[in-house]
């Protein structure tokens, strides 16, 4: 068996153990270059592959090679520098000289949404990169498409906004209805949901849209942290979920924040939630972003410059959704005039992404942030009151003033209506010490300092 021959069959076998998106990713563009002893030597187009592979798929490289060769111990990567940039880049000229510019293939986000399950069919497994920082989400959203209602029932997952979770609670959606089973899948926004209960409510129909919902298999529920306060709709969902949970459907729900970190959220619902799975998807590191905007290119079958590719990974940072946009910026570009940007031009028409004020807190966004976490006016996060509601969220907003800004215990009081800067280093350190011991408070923590930090 020859070198090209063995990576055939790595390759194959990687096929079967990873999704389309994160083979395209990581496999695309490698290949055996030699075997020296007891050791093959694998060419990458980049540093981050190089690490990718050797982090995640070392084992399961050597495996499989050694399963057809077994003198081989270990393996070797390498970058090359040649492979990548300039192979795609002559792919996309060849083809705009074929066929101009296929103004159809640039068009984004053309597909309907299922009148039936009100599913996006865009939102799939195979094109959701999957990495550290959503890794779990993915195990979870996957166990459940293929074991419906006895897994994890209910399955919440949680984290900022442009991170992923319609793509991916929509992905278990469409997997689902898509298989064999034949089971009736139902996507809802909570927007929906609640507009559905009042005007059931007010035409004294609401049993339709109940009934509506009793005969599914799977329901579906994105950004429930929109039925905060709305207790009548609460009541409605709740006689909903028990309903469908008796009779083991599956319930999927997204949200922006943890289930007890969702303010006027009845107690029986939130214990409902912390009945199942709950796992969050955070912010995807440097490899990661490049990934996603590899496997976005590949989608829109179109090539960019490595150097754009690094560069818009390095400076945009906030979310997916924002990657997304500066890569179509470039594509419009593109398609208005038929050539393909380079880095400086990048920089040109990315300048609104990359200059937006990021990565600056300061003492309003820390406040902004905390406030709208826990569902409070912005205001109140100053009112001298001892409610829990509120003394919490001010006592946090504190801790991160002098966390994240350096703030001074006498200034941080100055800035609360002169209180006692003792009441502050309290605070300070009533925080600090529930940090320590309190895993769901960290991860507030961590959610808000997110949020402040994104803009
Ligand atoms: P959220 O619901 O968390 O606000 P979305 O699911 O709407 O985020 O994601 C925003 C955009 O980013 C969508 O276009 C989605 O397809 C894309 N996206 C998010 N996560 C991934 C991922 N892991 N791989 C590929 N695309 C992703
Ligand atoms: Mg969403």
């Amino acid at each position: 068996m020859d070198n090209h021959e063995l990576w055939q069959s790595v390759l194959a076998q990687m096929q079967l153990n990873i999704s389309k998106a994160n083979f395209a990713t990581w496999f695309q563009n490698t290949q055996i270059i030699s075997k020296e002893e007891e050791k093959v030597i694998i060419s990458v187009p980049n540093a981050f592959s190089k690490e990718w592979l050797n982090n995640k798929y070392y084992k399961l490289i050597l495996k499989t090679i050694f399963d057809q060769d077994n003198s081989i111990k270990g393996l070797e990567f390498v970058i090359n520098p040649r492979s990548l940039e300039k192979k795609e880049i002559k792919e996309v000229k060849e083809n705009t000289e074929s066929n101009k510019i296929d103004v159809e293939q640039l068009k984004f986000d053309e597909f309907k949404v299922n009148k039936e399950t009100n599913l996006n069919p865009r939102y799939v497994f195979e094109n959701f990169v999957v990495g550290s920082f959503n890794e779990l989400a993915y195990a979870a959203a996957l166990a459940v498409s293929e074991n419906v209602g006895n897994t994890y029932n209910p399955l919440f997952i949680y984290g900022g906004v442009g991170l992923g979770k319609t793509h991916l609670i929509q992905a278990i959606g469409n997997k689902i209805s898509d298989g064999p089973k034949k089971k009736k899948v139902k996507y809802i926004s909570s927007e929906k949901f609640v507009s559905n209960i009042i005007s059931g409510i007010r035409n004294h129909n609401i049993d339709v849209f109940k009934a509506s919902l009793s005969s599914i298999d799977v329901l579906i529920i994105d950004d429930i942290q929109f039925l905060a306060g709305k207790n009548k709709t609460q009541e409605e969902f709740f006689h909903t979920f028990n309903s469908l949970y008796e009779k083991n459907k599956q319930i999927i729900l997204s949200s922006d924040k943890p289930p007890n970190a969702i303010a006027e959220l009845e107690e029986r619902l939130r214990s409902r939630f912390e009945g199942g799975m709950i796992i969050d998807i955070s912010l995807p590191d440097y490899e990661t972003r490049l990934a996603i905007l590899k496997t976005k290119l590949q989608e829109k079958s179109l090539a960019l410059p490595e150097d754009v590719l690094e560069y818009i990974a390095s400076n945009v940072k906030k979310n997916i959704r924002e990657l997304e946009g500066a890569l179509n910026s470039l594509l419009i570009y593109y398609k208005t005039n038929g050539n393909i940007p380079n880095l400086e031009t990048t920089k040109k028409l990315l300048k609104n992404f990359v200059f937006s004020p990021f990565n600056v807190a300061s003492f309003k966004k820390i406040v902004e942030t905390v406030a709208k976490f826990y569902n409070l006016e912005e205001k109140n996060i100053f009112n001298p009151t001892r409610r829990k509601e509120v003394v919490k969220p001010r006592q946090i907003a504190m801790f991160l003033l002098r966390e994240e800004l350096k703030y001074s215990f006498p200034a941080i009081a100055r800035k609360f209506g002169g209180k006692d800067h003792t009441t502050v280093i309290y605070a300070y350190k009533k925080i600090q010490k529930e940090n320590e011991q309190n895993n769901k408070l960290t991860e507030e923590l961590n959610l808000i300092k997110q949020r402040v930090y994104s803009g």
